[in-house]
């Protein structure tokens, strides 16, 4: 990569990851400890490039908005128009349709999981690592065991779903699976 294509990259994660924190700035994770959102985003970037080893410009600025339009007023039109069309269409891969009943967006993560393109499988799969460790280190309020279980196994439907698409991530998943289901259980 010459200096130019490199300068490129790290331009659209901080093109990224400033949206990312401005459409954010209001909203905190569902954990108890009420953490700012972005650091979300952070962290499942971060899973992606240092877990994943995936450097790739679209994964990575995907990773970094890809709760924005379901969790704020962006729009895959806005999306596009700044960060592409390629982005825009893997945002939307890993976007619930929030209209529809909880149960119904849980169950079509699942069913869509294998058919999603190989770049949003990617962010899927670290944003279940991710959001496993917060369930068992920061639970929302009120979760009981058995609420965390069924989402612990839920998740790993979902990624199980994602085929065999990135070695080091699928192994961290199943390590913090394992934890988070032992913790619990026990
Ligand atoms: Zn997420």
């Amino acid at each position: 990569m010459n200096s130019i294509e490199h300068g490129n990259i790290i331009s659209s994660y901080s093109k990224a990851a400033h949206f990312a924190s401005i459409k954010h700035k209001h909203q905190k994770r569902k954990g108890a400890d009420k953490v700012p959102y972005i650091n979300h985003l952070i962290e499942v970037t971060d899973i992606l490039i240092n877990t994943g080893g995936i450097t790739e410009s679209d994964v990575i600025v995907t990773a970094l908005l890809h709760d924005t339009v379901e969790d704020t007023d962006t729009t895959f039109e806005e999306i596009e128009s700044i960060f592409g069309a390629k982005v825009a269409h893997y945002v939307s891969e890993v976007t619930d349709d929030k209209k529809l009943p909880q149960a119904k967006r849980k169950e079509l993560q699942i069913t869509h999981a294998n058919s999603m393109s190989f770049e949003a499988k990617l962010v899927k799969l670290a944003d279940k690592i991710c959001n496993v460790r917060e369930i068992l280190d920061n639970p929302p309020e009120g979760w009981s065991n058995e609420r965390k279980v069924h989402y612990f196994y839920w998740s790993k439907a979902v990624v199980d779903n994602l085929g065999d698409i990135n070695k080091p991530m699928q192994k961290k998943f199943e390590e913090i699976f394992s934890l988070a289901i032992n913790t619990v259980l026990i």
